[in-house]
């Protein structure tokens, strides 16, 4: 096969304020394991998938990001050492 890959990954981008979470929905399986963990209730499920509802009040402690089995969200922020 010859296919070239030259599509991005989809992904769903939520910025405000030098912070910014990406989703990968097709990763996303709705498992809820980071809404459950987010301490500040940023994120919910909508549709099956994780959907980002309050992004203003993200301390960037990196939880979900960390804990989601299946590599579907991103956090980057002020706080996040070598991104920005
Ligand atoms: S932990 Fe990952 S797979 Fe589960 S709902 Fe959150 S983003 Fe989706
Ligand atoms: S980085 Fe922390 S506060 Fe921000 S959405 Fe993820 S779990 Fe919630």
């Amino acid at each position: 096969m010859s296919t070239v890959q030259a599509r991005k990954e989809e992904t769903v981008v939520s910025e405000k304020e030098g912070r910014k979470i990406t989703v990968i929905p097709r990763y996303c399986k709705g498992c809820e394991i980071c809404v459950a963990l987010c301490p500040k209730s940023v994120l919910e499920i909508r549709e099956f998938k994780v959907y980002v509802a309050r992004i203003e009040d993200c301390n960037e402690c990196l939880l979900c990001e960390i804990r989601c089995p299946d590599f579907a969200i991103e956090v980057e922020g002020k706080g996040k050492k070598g991104k920005s």
